[in-house]
């Protein structure tokens, strides 16, 4: 699972996912854009518009999925009830992990049931560049004996550890830069996929 706003999707979540994919040899990124995320203010489109810029963007890639789970549910999208949901579907022996970047995981103890999680699958912490502050407190605390060292560790057990992971592609791309670009009318080529672009610009999303 990578979680996220998704407003909009850029290149940045699209390459981290294929990356995370071969990384850990996984089956499948369901790719899950939060109806209300509860940690941050209210998105700048629909739900159901970042879902469908979602889904242009990921079009035919093997082993990406555009998941709307969290649109299907009413209040705040809560990982640790979506977690549940997919270790629902896949039963008690698959490996399921939730991906974040290191700004989103700066966070985690603030989540709700952060300690659930870990209950229901592994996290894996993707490098971001410009985000590299420290662990507060409470965060090393709940992290504290689940990190392990390799992929293949982390994959021998359906839930519960903790992995850092470098990707190759490192991309210093961020949806908050890409709305500002679009508030003023410059250019986000190659900062998102053709298709992305293309619907925001003749929708006019994102426009001030
Ligand atoms: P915003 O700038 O609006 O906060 P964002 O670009 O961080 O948005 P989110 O939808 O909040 O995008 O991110 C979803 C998940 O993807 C988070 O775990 C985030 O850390 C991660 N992520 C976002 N951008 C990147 C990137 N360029 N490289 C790696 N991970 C990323």
């Amino acid at each position: 699972m990578l979680g996220g706003t998704f407003d909009p999707v850029h290149l940045g979540h699209l390459r981290s996912a294929v990356e995370l994919h071969e990384a850990l040899g996984l089956d499948r990124v369901h790719m899950i854009p939060a109806a209300q995320p509860p940690l941050r203010g209210e998105p700048h489109i629909t739900p159901e518009e970042r879902l469908a810029l979602l889904r242009l963007g990921i079009g035919d890639t093997p082993g990406l999925v555009a998941d709307p789970r969290e649109l299907e549910r009413e209040g705040p999208s809560y990982s640790a009830d979506t977690l549940a949901t997919l270790r629902r579907d896949h039963g008690p022996e698959a490996r399921l992990v939730m991906a974040l970047g290191h700004d989103a995981f700066l966070r985690l103890a603030e989540w709700r049931e952060p300690e659930r999680l870990f209950a229901l699958a592994h996290l894996v912490v993707m490098d971001r560049p410009d985000h590299d502050a420290a662990l507060p407190e409470a965060l090393a605390a709940l992290i504290d004996g689940r990190e392990v060292d390799d992929a293949e560790t982390l994959m021998a057990a359906p839930c519960g550890g903790l992995l850092r992971l470098r990707l190759p592609s490192r991309m210093a791309i961020s949806a908050t830069e890409v709305r500002h670009r679009l508030a003023e009318g410059r250019s986000v080529r190659y900062l998102l996929p053709e298709a992305v672009e293309e619907r925001i610009l003749s929708a006019g999303l994102y426009r001030r």
